[in-house]
């Protein structure tokens, strides 16, 4: 580990795992069946606590809840500005558990707590002070008829949603869905990942304490091809909002399609492209790339991991990020010098090495890295690769880990076209000082955020979803507002019906 493994000069404050039952109906309970399964510290592989494994037989139990809290209980009835103090209120009560929930987050998924602190959870009560805010503003329209009819729309809420969250970042992506849902007024069952169910329940304990009605907020933890499947399918579920990789996605998306047709919003893997222009400050562009790679330890679905840099400071740029890589800290997240934890489990720890070896087997040069770190835990050196080519698997496949492939360009044209040579269009980076160049490459590339001179600049107003295999459908915004809603057209003749 760079350094710090021996480094106990920090404080990792104690952690109580509270909740560890699946949340039906406003009540913690075992699982039908009665079985558990384990989560562990990522940081050790240790296990940290059991928790209830739920199956078809819970999410229908979840479901039953949901839907009577939605055919016939207060919360898509009430009005949306009560709905919005509730929110406010359930923001509020995230702050005031901020140490607490981050802890949770770094324990289950190796993530840093000072970011977890000031960052992850905090954008939890934002989304919902957003989404809050917004509750009380969904309007219709009146249409101007082309006959003699008025008419006008009805926004509302789409029913029960299903909510299948991935574990890079428990906490972020529970709200990225569970705000905008709960603000359209709709009711949930939320299956997180099975890597990091903590937080989640602890969720789901402050969403009842903020006053959100039994039956409305659910939350099954367990596997995805159980408990996960067993939402894509459900026949009493009227939507479903999955972030994941593609392959799952592809599948629930065909759970959907053979079960009652459900609506579906996929948010799915990237492979962005930073791409690095001659007149660039190096320095600036090494420090984002490195960021836009090695934070949350590349598992990050929007990771810059195709670097492209022209060839005027081709070089220059290789030997500093080199350096920058050696430089990033890696170690137990809970010390706040550490920039990069361990990945969330054995499985992704070996699945990121296995990629590192093919990258090397198929020609690419290690320019650094490429090893595990640390006598225990998930921890793996921030690694970079030179001499890639465009159809190595290093450039195409979605690593999700610090594995950077660092690429030359000459043209302006070359650039965009091997930006856009992937299967994927989550998002984008381009770092230059020029207008024309900066606004020509973000029309010209396929992907649903585009970055010019930063990157991850995320914001609850700024809709973030994908193009092409990344999925479709938006997280964050009004747009993702509007995916929780059905509009309604309400018709009538303007004079004596001739019906
Ligand atoms: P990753 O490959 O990054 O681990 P996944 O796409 O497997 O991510 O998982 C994202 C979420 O999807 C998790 O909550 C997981 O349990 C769930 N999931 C996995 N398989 C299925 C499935 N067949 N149907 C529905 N959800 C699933």
């Amino acid at each position: 580990m760079n350094g710090n493994s021996e480094d106990h000069s920090f404080e990792v404050p104690e952690i109580k795992i509270k909740y560890t039952k699946l949340f039906i109906n406003g009540h913690f309970v075992d699982s039908v069946s009665g079985k558990t399964f384990e989560t562990r510290d990522p940081r050790t592989g240790e296990v940290i606590a059991r928790i209830a494994e739920g199956d078809k037989e819970d999410v229908d139990l979840a479901v039953k809840a949901a839907r009577e809290a939605f055919d016939h209980g207060k919360w898509p009835r009430m009005s949306g500005y009560e709905r919005g103090r509730i929110l406010m209120k359930y923001a509020e009560l995230i702050e005031e558990n901020v140490e607490e929930l981050a802890a949770l987050d770094s324990v289950d998924a190796g993530k840093l707590f000072g970011a977890g602190k000031l960052i992850d959870i905090p954008s939890a009560s934002h989304l919902l002070r957003y989404y809050a805010g917004a509750a009380d503003k969904v309007h219709g329209e009146t249409l101007k008829m082309s006959r003699e009819l008025q008419g006008y729309t009805l926004k509302e809420p789409v029913g029960v949603a299903g909510l299948i969250i991935p574990w890079n970042y428990p906490t972020t992506m529970f709200f990225f869905k569970a705000a905008p849902a709960l603000a359209a007024g709709c009711t949930l069952v939320v299956k997180p990942a099975e890597q990091t169910p903590l937080s989640a329940l602890f969720y789901a304990r402050l969403a009842k304490q903020a006053g959100i009605p039994d039956g409305v907020l659910n939350v099954i933890t367990g596997f995805g091809p159980t408990a996960g499947a067993a939402v894509a399918s459900h026949m009493d579920i009227d939507k479903v909002s999955f972030t994941g990789s593609t392959e799952v996605g592809r599948l629930v998306m065909e759970a959907a399609a053979k079960s009652n047709l459900k609506s579906v919003s996929l948010e799915l893997g990237g492979k962005s492209p930073l791409i690095i222009f001659d007149d660039a400050n190096v320095d600036m562009a090494v420090n984002l790339a490195r960021m836009a790679i090695f934070t949350n330890k590349g598992e990050v679905c929007v990771a810059g991991s195709r670097v492209y840099v022209q060839e005027g400071i081709y070089d220059e740029f290789v030997k500093k990020a080199a350096e920058s890589a050696k430089n990033w800290v890696v170690g137990d997240p809970f010390n706040p010098r550490v920039q990069q934890g361990p990945q969330v489990d054995k499985k992704q720890f070996e699945r990121v090495l296995k990629y590192i070896e093919s990258g090397t087997r198929e020609g690419a040069t290690l320019l650094t890295g490429g090893k595990p770190c640390g006598d225990k835990g998930y921890y793996i050196e921030p690694t970079i690769f030179i001499d890639v080519k465009d159809d190595m698997s290093i450039a195409q496949d979605e690593i999700f880990g610090p594995v950077m492939s660092l690429m030359k360009f000459k043209t302006i044209e070359e650039a965009i076209q091997k930006a856009n040579n992937t299967r994927f269009g989550l998002a984008a980076g381009i770092v230059t000082k020029d207008l024309n160049i900066a606004n020509r490459v973000s029309r010209s590339i396929r992907a649903g955020s585009i970055w010019i001179n930063c990157y991850f600049a995320f914001d609850a107003d700024c809709p973030f979803g994908g193009y092409k295999m990344s999925g479709f459908g938006k997280d964050m915004g009004l747009d993702a507002l509007d995916k929780y809603l059905h509009t309604k057209s309400v018709v009538t003749p303007l004079y004596d019906s001739p019906w």
